[in-house]
This record gives C-alpha cells, structure tokens and sequence, in this order.
C-alpha cells in the first residue's frame, strides 16, 4: 500500500514534464494518492489535462491565482468533485517579471515587479489555503515551494528572493493558524532545477554548475526527490512537522564557504 492512499491532493503549477509539480504529482500518484490538477491559462490546459490522464484523473481546473474569481471558482469545483473535502494541497507557483531577474536588485526593480512578484508567489499561498480550508474537514499538509534566495543573497534572483522570504514566513504564520485544525503547512526549499520558470532567471545554467561543484553530495537534485520529500510532507510520517522549510539541496545550505 502506498504512503497516500485514499488521499486526495490538489497540484498546482505544472507547466512543463520538467516542472516541480509534475515531479510531485508523479510521486503522489504512484503513493496511491489521487491527484487534482490546476493549469494557469488555455495554453497549458491540454498538457495539464494529458498529465491528468496519466494519472486516471479527470478533475483539471483553470487557476491563475491573480485573480480572486477564479480562486474561488476553482475550490467551488473543488468540492463538487470531491464530496467529503481533500487532504492535500501543493503550492509550485511563483513569478517575477523577467527585468527584475535578469539584472541587478535594484535596477530591475519598481513598484509594480514588486508587487506582483509577491502577489502570484507569496499572497497566493495565503489565498489558497483560505480558499481550500473549508474543504479540509479532517486536517491535511500544505506543502510550497522556496529557494535559497530566500535567506541570503544569490545574485538575479533579486525580487524573488524577497517574495520567497514571504512565501516562507507565510508558511509558519499559516503553520500557527492552521495547527489546531490538524492542517500542517511546510516548504521545501529545492537546489535549482532546469524549468521554465529558472530559465528566467539570468546566469542560472551558472547556479547548476555551482551546486554541482560546491554542494556537499556535488550534484544538482533530481525531480523524483523532490516529489519523494513532498510524498514525505504529505504523508502521515510528518504528522507533527509544520511551519518548516525542508532544504532539498544536496546539501548546499549549510556552506559558508
Ligand atoms: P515551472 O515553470 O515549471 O512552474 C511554475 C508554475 O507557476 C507554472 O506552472 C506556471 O503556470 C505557474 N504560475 C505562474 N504564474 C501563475 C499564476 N498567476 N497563476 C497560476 N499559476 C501561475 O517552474 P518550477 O521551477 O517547477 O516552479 C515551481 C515552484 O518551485 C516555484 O514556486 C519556484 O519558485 C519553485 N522553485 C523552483 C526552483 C528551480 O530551480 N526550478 C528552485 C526552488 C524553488
């Protein structure tokens, strides 16, 4: 039996084979656990609901997390489909226009980038876990994903990085809320990864060749670990972890030097 069955868990955030989410959904499926998947636009709709079909999975839902309406549509979908509420909730959504994340912090930077980089990669997890709280009856895991930039610097990841030390904040005062509703809410703080998301961030085929010289495992991680860590989050093997950013980094976070 698979650590998630009889679990079910909305996904957000695929994109592409390469993204995260897709990484997770695929280690969620083979735990047994039966996945809802989100797209963002009509562009990315038929290779979200082809992912979907792998999964025997037939509920995919529109969500661009920019717009209030469509939060609340979806989790209304949501808990047509799935009488009885869900269990699990993955947040892999972020995004910063590309002029703040090609040059240096400030350059890049206005108002405007500002915010919406906060908004679609921080506020959202927030929104989202309001909206789904209703239909998480019997407790359930919250899971988002962070990086690095988060606590300290890494040249163009600028905005993001701040928005990311949002998102990580969030998770703990979520965390502190949701608690005595039996809701866990963690991050995973992933090395980088080659998707379409990181390929907007300027020099990042650099960031690859550095985890894979200076982590302490010297290589970059693999999408299955990812997923297998979110399995673990998801899983009641993490019962009393919440609040928690889990680095998944080859180790990368505990160098100084
Ligand atoms: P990705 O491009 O595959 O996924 C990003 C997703 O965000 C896409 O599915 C996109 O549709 C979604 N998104 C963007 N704006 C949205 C909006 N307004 N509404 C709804 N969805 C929206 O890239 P990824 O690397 O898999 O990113 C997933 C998460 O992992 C992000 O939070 C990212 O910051 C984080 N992360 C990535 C890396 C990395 O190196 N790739 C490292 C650490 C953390």
């Amino acid at each position: 039996m698979g650590f998630l069955q009889g679990k079910r868990a909305l996904v957000t955030g695929i994109a592409s084979q390469r993204s995260i989410a897709t990484g997770i959904a695929d280690a969620f499926h083979r735990e047994g656990a039966e996945p809802a998947l989100t797209y963002q636009n009509d562009k990315l709709k038929s290779r979200v609901e082809a992912a979907a079909a792998e999964y025997g999975s037939d509920i995919v839902l529109p969500l661009d997390v920019a717009d209030d309406a469509q939060i609340d549509a979806c989790f209304e979908e949501l808990g047509k489909r799935w009488e009885g509420g869900f269990d699990i909730l993955v947040h892999c959504i972020a995004f910063a226009p590309r002029e703040a994340i090609e040059g240096d912090f400030l350059d890049g930077i206005n108002r405007e980038r500002y915010h919406i980089a906060h908004d679609i990669s921080a506020y959202s997890l927030v929104a989202l876990s309001r909206a789904a709280l209703p239909l998480m009856t019997e407790g359930g895991s919250i899971v988002a994903m962070s990086y690095y930039g988060a606590e300290k610097v890494v040249p163009h990841y600028n905005v993001m990085g701040v928005a990311k030390a949002s998102l990580e904040a969030s998770t703990r005062y979520l965390a502190y809320d949701l608690g005595p509703k039996k809701i866990r809410v963690n991050c995973i703080s992933a090395g980088p990864m080659n998707t379409l998301a990181a390929r907007g961030i300027a020099g990042f085929t650099d960031m690859l060749k550095h985890y894979e010289a200076h982590s302490p495992l010297k290589r970059n991680v693999l999408p299955e670990e990812l997923g297998a860590t979110g399995t673990f989050l998801a899983s009641d093997g993490a019962a009393a972890i919440t609040g928690q950013v889990i680095y998944v980094d080859s180790g990368y976070q505990i160098m100084g030097m």
